[in-house]
């Protein structure tokens, strides 16, 4: 923990709210794109071209203005404009770390709220996106999970959040500069706040307009999905998705897994690895992470590490150590670093990359877990800038 203050940006909300009765073009496939300019009368022949154009528009050049779109003609720019929208979520407040991670609370409609973090790194930049407001599962370690107000976000809530942490980094493309490759924004991981594949069509929409080619471009081994464990899921994500798959693991016996991540109880450890198998295969990625948090006393012996490489043996596997993140009222401890250092050690003699997650930005407690929290924070500080103020 550090004592510097962290820089505190509200940031002005822009309007992005969706007008009413537009129909925002973000978060569309292109089928259902294609669908949309046809009902608002664009000739069916010229369709795909045209949300082809639409498309480099909003998720290669970060447009959103149909004004800007200078390839269309400008009847028709006005015929967008006059039925659709490009609205993003907005960003309510920013903060940044002295490490330079970076958090935003992000209001979506109905004036709920979730958190986005991006990370920075030397040889990438990582955005955290959510998937839902709060998680209906309700893993004991969690913060997340013990807040009541569940929704899924919308595919248009899910990339929306990359454009405007792109928006934030100031890195769409300038007609005409030479082309950088060297992204500030990289990688993805869906690790913030709910359960990715309880929402999963969103997700899945929202990923292939990540992965689009023709867009932002991102690659799927640089996006990481991670579930606690929905079973049924796992192999429609590697079908249909194909990105890069982390498991909150966590836990090397049945017992433990049932207090720590409960949807053991519907999907236990056997059933789950069955299920893992097979996706390094259907979705060709490399390897598997299995996350799993260190608990003081509870899930980090010698014996848990001993267990864990048997039970992942044929698995193309990376294990991911996070050192527990507390909040305010958590029931577990933090493992000690030599605690840690010797779980670590185990795993790496038996042959695994067994890096020890370093958290990030937790003076803006932007880490692991810790989202709500934030969030909470956040609106205290406020009501005690009014009572101060008198406001
Ligand atoms: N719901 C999904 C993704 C979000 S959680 C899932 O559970 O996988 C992202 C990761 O942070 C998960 O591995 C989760 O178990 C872990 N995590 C949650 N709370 C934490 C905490 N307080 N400290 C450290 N890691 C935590
Ligand atoms: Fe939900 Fe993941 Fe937190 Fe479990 S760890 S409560 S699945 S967000």
């Amino acid at each position: 923990m550090t004592a510097t203050a962290p820089i505190t940006q509200d940031v002005l909300t822009l309007p992005r709210k969706a007008p009413e009765g537009l129909l925002n073009l973000v978060g569309l496939t292109r089928d259902a794109m294609r669908d949309a300019l046809i009902a608002a009368g664009t000739p069916e022949k010229q369709a795909k071209m045209r949300v082809g154009q639409i498309w480099q528009w909003i998720y290669h050049w970060g447009v959103r203005d149909f004004a800007e779109m200078t390839n269309l003609a400008k009847d028709y720019r006005a015929l967008l404009a006059d039925k659709f929208t490009i609205a993003l979520p907005e960003v309510v407040t920013k903060q940044v770390s002295e490490d330079g991670t970076r958090k935003y609370l992000v209001r979506i409609a109905g004036g709920h709220e979730v958190e986005v973090v991006y990370i920075p790194e030397e040889d990438r930049g990582t955005l955290c996106i959510s998937s839902q407001v709060g998680c209906t599962l309700t893993c004991s370690f969690c913060h997340t999970g013990t807040q009541k107000l569940v929704r899924n976000l919308t595919a248009a809530e899910v990339i929306g959040q990359v454009m405007l942490a792109r928006d934030d980094l100031n890195e769409w493309p300038v007609p005409g500069a030479p082309k950088d490759e060297t992204r500030l924004l990289s990688n993805i991981v869906l690790m913030g706040m709910g359960e990715p594949l309880y929402n999963f069509e969103n997700v899945r929409d929202a990923m292939k307009i990540a992965m689009d080619p023709e867009g932002l471009s991102l690659s799927r081994r640089r996006i990481t999905l991670s579930t606690s464990g929905v079973v049924p899921e796992i192999a429609r994500t590697a079908n249909e998705i194909g990105c890069m798959l982390a498991i909150s693991f966590h836990a090397t016996t049945d017992e433990v897994r049932d207090k720590l991540v409960p949807i053991n109880k519907r999907w236990n450890i056997a059933e789950l690895l069955d299920a893992l198998r097979d996706y390094p295969k259907v979705s060709n990625s490399e390897r598997i992470t299995f996350e799993y948090v260190m608990l003081d006393g509870v899930n980090d012996s010698d014996e848990d590490a001993r267990r864990l490489v048997k039970l992942i043996d044929g698995i193309p596997a990376k294990i991911n150590l996070i050192p527990f993140n507390e909040w305010p009222g958590a029931p577990y401890k933090r493992s000690s670093n030599n605690r840690i250092r010797a779980f670590a050690d185990i795993i790496y003699k038996a042959g695994y990359a067994s890096p020890i997650r370093t958290p990030r930005g937790e003076d803006i407690m932007a880490a692991c877990g810790q989202l709500k929290s934030a969030t909470e924070r956040a609106r205290k500080s406020k009501a005690e800038i009014a009572a101060e103020t008198g406001l």
